[in-house]
């Protein structure tokens, strides 16, 4: 039996604010069984508190819960560091001792692991937040019984969040001075939490195949490309899937008008006029745009800003539900405003109301500058809903141009408005549109498949 941790600061359904969520919410489920046994460790927020879970507790330290009885999740429990009202910060910023709080999160769980005499082979760590955890075992933790012959394995979701904090806080991580040098964890004058992780994990991953080549490259590596080059024989990209009990268009709570291939266009009709309602507007015959998730520079909102003039002239609709930067969310605002009757800005975190722009858009729009791998056109394909990309990273990998999606480059406006002129003479020729919508639908971006993968990285360092 194959003993896995699995550390990450977001799983799904506890505490989400994007991807990472939906990731460590769903792989443990798929790698549980017969051979594995995952443990999740995640912290013990607000919104686990208020939630309404059925959590046992187990010291004033820890409290533990299951994914769908596939995997015990045990919390780690702070409420000075983690009873707060966001993640990771509000509206005036991060939180100043974020890396106080995640180096209290990674330490508490080699203590847990420790003190529980769990029999961990592997610790799977999830970006910058759970990074310390590999240099640790390394430098602190090598002549402790426990962790013995215990692997790491690092995934970087995404490299653009590094977990960055002023050089004078290095003293928080409790760690020697010595390695706070420029090959582990100086960073031009900062303390850079993933880069030494990166360093001291014993395998990386990331989120695409694409994004793997990507990173190692001036342009795309955040300024850690020395680094990943160096570790290139460690680090390869596993494409995410869904969860396809999660977003499934048959079974969905949250939609008004379930479906499947066979009854996707009326479904889809149906959705989309509650959709539309739902937003404020009248029932209407009109190409639905719809966006869910960060509004930020990476998910291509300068672009979008810029082309937004254009778009709005066209026969057509946008939503865009999501929060993030305050500067492109009152642009929006503003051309809402002026356009009421064809763009709604929804700057709010609604799993219900992300269900319903997933069904009931047309299109979904997502031009990002870049994308680790990206689900949410992975869930547009399960509800029909045609993504309209930019070709980079995950997009690029799983995005068809003209077979499952509109795929564009370069990011742009003038290609951006012309991706968006595609799409909508598609709309108009109903048999093509609904090919397109169809053979999206048929795609499987499921687990088992990636979970494979995860397999074998895991048997190969056991077997190192
Ligand atoms: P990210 O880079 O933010 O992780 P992904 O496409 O990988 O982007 O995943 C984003 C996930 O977060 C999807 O499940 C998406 O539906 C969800 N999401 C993002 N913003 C919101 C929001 N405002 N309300 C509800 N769900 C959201």
């Amino acid at each position: 039996m194959l003993n896995i941790a699995f550390c990450s600061s977001e799983v799904f359904p506890f505490a989400k604010t994007g991807g990472l969520a939906d990731v460590c919410g769903a792989l443990p489920k798929v790698l549980a069984g017969k051979k594995i046994k995952i443990t999740v460790f995640v912290p013990y927020y607000r919104c686990v508190k208020k939630g309404g879970f059925k959590l046992k507790k187990i010291s004033d330290h820890f409290l533990k819960g299951s994914l769908d009885g596939q995997a015990d999740v045990i919390f780690v429990r702070n409420d000075t560091l983690f009873d707060r009202s966001e993640l990771y910060g509000d509206a005036s910023g991060d939180y100043p001792d974020n890396l106080k709080r995640f180096r209290y999160f990674c330490q508490q769980v080699l203590r847990y692991i420790e003190d529980h005499k769990l029999p961990i082979d592997i610790i799977h760590c999830h970006d910058w937040q759970t990074a310390l955890i590999p240099v640790y075992l390394k430098e602190l933790y090598a002549d402790k019984k426990t962790f013995q012959t215990t692997k790491t394995v690092l995934t970087i979701h995404n490299l653009a969040f590094q977990g960055l904090f002023p050089v004078e806080q290095y003293s928080e991580t409790q760690l020697p001075d010595r390695l706070l040098n420029p090959e582990i964890f100086e960073f031009y004058g900062k303390t850079n939490l993933l880069k030494a992780g990166i360093v001291y994990a014993d395998k990386i991953t990331t989120v695409s195949p694409s994004y793997a080549k990507e990173i190692q490259t001036e342009s795309k590596g955040c300024g850690v490309h020395p680094v990943l080059q160096k570790r290139k024989k460690d680090l390869s990209g596993i494409l995410n899937g869904i969860d396809e009990k999660v977003w499934n268009p048959k079974t969905d709570t949250y939609i008004t008008a379930r479906y499947s291939l066979k009854n996707m266009r009326a479904a889809k009709a149906d959705n989309k006029k509650v959709l539309l309602r739902r937003v404020g507007w009248k029932d209407a015959d009109v190409p639905v745009f719809g966006n869910v998730g960060r509004i930020s520079h990476q998910k291509g909102f300068e672009v979008i800003l810029k082309a937004l003039e254009e778009i709005l002239k066209l026969d057509c609709r946008i939503i865009i539900q999501g929060l993030g930067d305050p500067a492109y969310i009152e642009s929006l605002k503003t051309y809402a405003t002026k356009h009421p009757d064809k763009l709604s800005v929804q700057d709010k975190f609604d799993e219900q109301l992300a269900h319903q722009v997933y069904a009931g858009s047309d299109f979904f729009l997502m031009p990002s500058e870049f994308e680790p791998c990206g689900l949410s056109q992975l869930i547009s394909f399960r509800y029909g809903t045609v993504p309209v990309v930019h070709k980079t990273g995950g997009l690029a990998d799983t995005v068809k141009h003209k077979k499952t999606g509109v795929v564009f480059k370069p990011l742009n406006p003038v290609s951006l408005v012309r991706a968006v002129k595609q799409a909508l003479r598609i709309y108009k020729q109903a048999p093509e549109f609904n090919a397109l919508r169809k053979n999206a639908m048929k795609q499987t971006f499921s687990w088992p498949a990636s979970a494979r993968k995860y397999k074998e990285i895991y048997t190969c360092l056991l077997s190192a």
